[in-house]
């Protein structure tokens, strides 16, 4: 397994991580064969938005004295009050419903209190108005929860609250196709539509936040990673190809602040499926064919896809790039984790020796040999 660091926290996740709605009312032993596999296999991290005891309770006993092991996200606002998933912006619902999730899972703390489904502007204010960010962070300033989260679908919502600088980690929904999808457009109503709607280019808001999130040093954890399998299926993707799993976790795991990809499985069969990733030989993690014919739009942008590797001086470019796309944010204040990310990289932009073989592989024009002489002047020389 590999693990990557959860933003200023001090915990780690594991790149594939567990979604875990499909274990609602599973029975216990699919519940427990599920999370036993996913520990077996080092998955560290699960996201537990479900309000029901029952599934709750299962998780709790599945992972009985391994509780430790597993980040859990736990939500806040996230209730079952009509006796389906629903939102509550109402504290004392609020409250009712995380005291309850610590009980059901016999836990008296949650790694990752997440603020639940802030996709408006109007769920934005309520958290405010209604105390729900101070009950957050009294959770926190008491060690209740280890750190803050969100879950987004909605660059524009999920940005103005990153920007309160209360936010560790936010679960924001990721696949090319949302990708490519305009900010202002709502993914989850349009998803039944996903085949009818024109691609045009990867959306300059979504991308923007993504750099933002690793600027900041705020973990992403990825929901929707294979688009609810509509991306794994050529009828029914937008893109009238079929995208494989690690293909789809790939996409998700190469954008900027990306720290883990949450699969919903519910055997462990699913689970050795999901964690396969890792095993997958590079040229068939590479999700080029997919999105290549829209290089007419992102011309001259990278998607740190790596499809120009090798390298005969063994430069990571797509890291380099993405670097260097973070940096160029803001010139003047290039957050010192960034730099030292680009420093310790085993060859840098000063190896580059001008070959050209990667631009000649580059699907999207992106000028290599400049921005690599950039990355170095911005990096090292300034
Ligand atoms: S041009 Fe530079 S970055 Fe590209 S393959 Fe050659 S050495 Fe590597
Ligand atoms: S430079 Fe081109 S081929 Fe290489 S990672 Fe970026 S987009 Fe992909």
């Amino acid at each position: 397994m590999e693990y990557r660091k959860i933003g200023k926290t001090g915990m780690s996740a594991s790149v594939i991580g567990l979604g875990s709605e499909h274990l609602d009312g599973k029975p216990y032993a699919v519940v427990e064969e599920t999370i036993h596999a996913a520990l077996e296999h080092g998955i560290n991290i699960m996201d537990l938005f479900m309000p029901g005891d029952e599934v709750r309770r299962n998780i709790g006993k599945a992972l009985g004295n391994r509780r430790k092991d597993m980040i859990i996200q736990g939500h806040i606002g996230s209730v079952d009050l009509s006796e389906q998933y629903d939102v509550s912006r109402d504290l004392p619902t609020c409250k009712r419903y995380f005291e309850k999730l610590l009980d059901n899972l016999g836990t008296d703390y949650i790694d990752v209190g997440m603020l639940f489904f802030m996709d408006s502007d109007e769920a934005f204010e309520q958290i405010y108005s209604n105390g729900i960010v101070d009950y957050a962070l009294e959770l926190k300033q008491k060690g209740v929860i280890r750190a803050i989260g969100t879950s987004s679908h909605n660059p524009v919502v999920a940005r103005k609250l990153l920007e309160t600088g209360i936010v560790d980690l936010m679960m924001f929904s990721i696949n090319p196709a949302f990708d490519m999808t305009p900010a202002e457009t709502d993914v989850l109503s349009t998803m039944e539509e996903l085949s009818a709607q024109q691609y045009v280019t990867i959306d300059p808001v979504r991308a923007e936040l993504y750099k933002y999130c690793e600027q900041q040093g705020i973990a992403i954890t990825v929901m929707k990673t294979l688009g609810g399998g509509r991306l794994l299926s050529a009828e029914h993707s937008p893109f009238k190809k079929a995208m494989s799993v690690p293909q789809c976790i790939h996409y998700a795991l190469t954008r900027p602040g990306v720290v883990s990809t949450m699969i919903g499985c519910q055997s462990a069969r699913q689970v050795e499926e999901a964690v396969a990733y890792l095993n997958t030989p590079e040229e068939q993690r590479d999700y080029m064919d997919i999105i290549s014919g829209y290089q007419g739009e992102l011309s001259g942008q990278c998607v740190y896809c790596n499809h120009c590797q090798p390298c005969p001086v063994n430069i990571d470019i797509a890291m380099v790039n993405k670097y260097l796309d973070i940096a160029s944010l803001d010139t003047a204040n290039i957050p010192p984790s960034i730099r030292q990310h680009y420093k310790s990289l085993a060859a840098s932009g000063a190896d580059c020796i001008a070959c050209g073989n990667c631009e000649d592989k580059c699907p999207f024009s992106v000028p290599i040999i400049k921005n690599m002489e950039r990355a170095e002047e911005l990096f090292v020389l300034l």
